[in-house]
């Protein structure tokens, strides 16, 4: 079965074939990012209208790409929440008017269950069950993941999200937006030991994370650089990049490996945007094998989002029974607030 994918929750409109049987045929992304650059972060409206213009465009591409014709598809999945809310309306409608149209069934897929299972769509490909750490623009989230469907929250963010701390560090770093893949650069320059940062939580008995405090710990920081040497030079600014990571990273690896202790699991699989962090990446990988836990990770390209995971999250439901595939009533609607635990069990469908 070929299932057509659309993802719009955000700022990204992505859209990609992925076929049950051979796994993803084509994807095609446009990022949203040098329009919403100028305001320092994503306005809605403008995003909505963006996502518009190009989703028309990036499924003639798909399409093109996979050389198949329209005909050949037998199902459209689409991002129904969490996100935006005219930015979802705009890939569910789409999606919906596209089902109708050619009287297929429309598959609703939660944005972050595609993130927990585009590290399936590498190779080699983990196996179910693994813990799963979430680390995103919006989430912070660990989990034990049994199977498709089978999602059960061990621990997650208090206030802001892995993403958003390298974000709005980014930000007081004077690193433009969105500053997570700026910082990380400048920090390969710096040297991490310069200037000391708290771990938030790092020796709480949960799996819980918080990181509000670390950006006002950076803020601090820089005031104190400023008040004794004026404006940062290169080589501060390098340095603090490189402490505010390294903090970020130890409490994500220090949670990721207890949580693997914990459940006694193998496996290790890191998805959402920060997981195209070398750092963590280096990070986890070695202290996992210390315990014998194979990493996993997506694709560089498909950590961030895209329509690639909508339409294999699409496709793993569908071949494990969890999608329901009747092609009547095109009525729909998006959950901009949706936990994950929602979806657990056979009712995937947005209510
Ligand atoms: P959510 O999926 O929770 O709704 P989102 O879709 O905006 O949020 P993603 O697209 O998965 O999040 O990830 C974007 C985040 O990843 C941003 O915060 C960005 O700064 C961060 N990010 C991307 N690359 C890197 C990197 N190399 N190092 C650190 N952070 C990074
Ligand atoms: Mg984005
Ligand atoms: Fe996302």
């Amino acid at each position: 079965m070929i299932i057509i994918g659309f993802e719009s929750s955000c700022d990204e409109t992505g859209v990609a074939l992925v076929c049950t049987e051979r796994g993803l045929l084509a994807h095609a992304l446009h990022s949203q990012i040098a329009m919403h650059r100028e305001y320092g972060g994503v306005v809605p409206e403008l995003a909505s209208r963006d996502h518009i213009r190009r989703i028309l465009p990036l499924t003639r591409a798909v399409l093109n790409q996979a050389g198949l014709p329209m005909e050949r598809i037998d199902a459209v999945a689409y991002t129904a929440g969490p996100g935006l809310a005219g930015a979802l309306l705009v890939g569910a409608s789409v999606a919906q008017a596209f089902a109708w149209a050619r009287g297929l069934p429309a598959i609703p897929i939660h944005h972050l269950e595609g993130h927990l299972l585009s590290p399936l769509l590498a190779t080699p490909r983990p196996e179910f069950p693994f813990v799963a750490l979430l680390v995103s623009g919006g989430h912070t989230q660990i989990m034990r993941v049994g199977g498709v469907g089978d999602y059960e929250l061990l621990g997650e963010t208090l206030d802001d999200a892995a993403g958003e701390a390298f974000d709005k560090s980014a930000k007081l770093l004077g690193l433009g937006y969105p500053g997570g893949p700026a910082l990380s650069k400048l920090a390969q320059e710096g040297d991490a030991g310069r200037y000391e940062l708290p771990r938030p939580m790092l020796h709480s008995r949960d799996l819980d994370f918080s990181f509000s405090g670390l950006k006002t710990a950076v803020l601090t920081r820089l005031r104190a650089i400023e008040k004794e040497s004026g404006a940062l030079d290169d080589a501060q600014r390098a340095d603090l990049a490189a402490a505010t990571e390294s903090a970020i990273v130890d409490v994500l690896a220090a949670k990721a490996i207890k949580a693997v202790k914990q459940t006694g699991l193998k496996r290790l699989v890191v998805a959402g945007g920060v997981g195209a962090n070398r750092h963590l990446r280096k990070q986890l990988i070695e202290a996992a094998a210390r315990l014998k836990c194979e990493v996993f990770f997506p694709p560089l390209d498909l950590c961030t989002d895209n329509g690639a995971m909508i339409a294999f999250a699409a496709a793993m439901r569908v071949n494990a029974g969890l999608a329901a595939l009747d092609s009547a009533g095109h009525a729909f609607t998006v959950r901009p607030r949706w936990d994950l635990e929602d979806i657990c069990g056979p009712a995937a469908a947005p209510a």
